[in-house]
């Protein structure tokens, strides 16, 4: 049952050295949410949860500023850079809101199209998420994220929508089971995809970033994809186990270079039992390393969860209002 009009809004917003696109955002989130059609969507309320992952720049003073200028917003500042997918799991923890949603700072999601996704929730769906049609990035980025998504489906044992990146709207319930969940370190999109409910994909075009640099260097990117496969499957563990992934490259490097000896022309002076040999150990060797490192990927992970280390550290809250407060009581409880 969805609860009657009106409904209270939050949306969450990670913050990293977003200094340069924060006024034009700030701009886009007040014509969007104005008056009129906050109203005719049957909200309440929109709230903005700024959390600020350890800015270097002024970002968070330009959303103190935002706030000063009565702005129904908050801020909460992390003591350091926690990234991306932590920051997020702080603004969730922060909002008590009848719906949530996420969004980048660097509009690079449009804010409108969460007017869209409230809509769909009226609907009667649980998880809204967007799906991107088009990514306006440089053509590399673009492919590491379509082999990602396809990798992660292939290998998760839920169904993980593809193209679908943090940015959503959750109703209540949702946010607060994805809140109850005890793991520490978190992968906001997998968690979303495995807790259920009703959900739906909301296509949009995902625009190019406005100012500012993306914070994800390649080797970000490479950890994101690691965390997210390995916090949503064991399946490559069990790949391992069956050999699978062993077996198949052994003997198609087998056959091939079967053939290659057999074809090898007599003046070749490496006689074909040496290639045969080599390809074999070769094979043998690049299976056992390449699986040593996904065995070491889960051993890591299992002893960071193990410690029990909060995902992020609170440093200052900034216009924390009771809606904040009664969840924080609740977790506490
Ligand atoms: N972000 C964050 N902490 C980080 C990296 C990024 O809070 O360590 C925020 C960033 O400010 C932005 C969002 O996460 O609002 C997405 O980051 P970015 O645009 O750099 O990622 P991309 O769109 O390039 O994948
Ligand atoms: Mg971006």
């Amino acid at each position: 049952m969805k609860p009657a009009n009106p409904a209270t809004l939050s949306v969450v917003i990670p913050v990293f050295n977003e200094s340069e696109v924060l006024p034009l955002l700030f701009e886009r989130l007040k014509r969007c949410f104005e008056p009129a059609s906050v109203k005719q969507l049957g909200l309440s309320t929109v709230q903005f949860i700024f959390v600020d992952d350890g800015s270097r720049d002024d970002s968070a003073a330009k959303v103190k500023t935002f706030i000063d200028n009565g702005a129904n917003a908050t801020l909460i500042r992390l003591s350091r850079n926690f990234g991306h997918q932590n920051a997020v799991t702080a603004g969730l923890k922060y909002s008590d809101s009848d719906i949530t949603a996420i969004i980048d700072a660097d509009l690079q999601d449009p804010p409108e199209v969460i007017l869209g996704m409230v809509r769909k929730w009226r609907e009667g769906f649980d998880v809204v998420y967007a799906q991107r049609r088009k990514r306006k990035e440089n053509w590399f980025k673009v492919g590491c994220y379509w082999a990602f998504y396809r990798l992660l489906s292939l290998l998760s044992e839920i169904e993980i929508a593809m193209d679908s990146g943090d940015f959503c709207l959750m109703d209540r319930k949702v946010v607060q089971t994805i809140c109850s969940l005890p793991e520490k370190l978190r992968f906001p999109r997998g968690l979303r995809s495995w807790v259920g409910f009703r959900q739906v994909g909301f296509p949009y075009e995902r625009d190019s970033r406005h100012a500012g640099e993306s914070k994800y260097s390649f080797k970000a990117l490479f950890k994101l994809a690691t965390d997210g496969i390995a916090s949503s499957s064991i399946r490559p563990l069990q790949i391992i186990q069956v050999g699978t992934f062993l077996f198949a490259g052994l003997l198609i490097t087998l056959v091939s270079f079967c053939g290659l000896a057999y074809f090898m022309p007599d003046r070749f002076l490496i006689p074909p039992w040496f290639l045969i040999g080599f390809t074999l150990t070769a094979s043998v060797g690049f299976a056992t390393l390449f699986s040593l490192y996904i065995i070491a990927g889960y051993i890591g992970r299992m002893y960071l969860e193990i410690k029990q280390r909060p995902s992020f550290i609170v440093m200052e809250e900034i216009g924390v209002n009771t809606v904040n407060r009664r969840q924080e009581h609740r977790q506490a409880a």
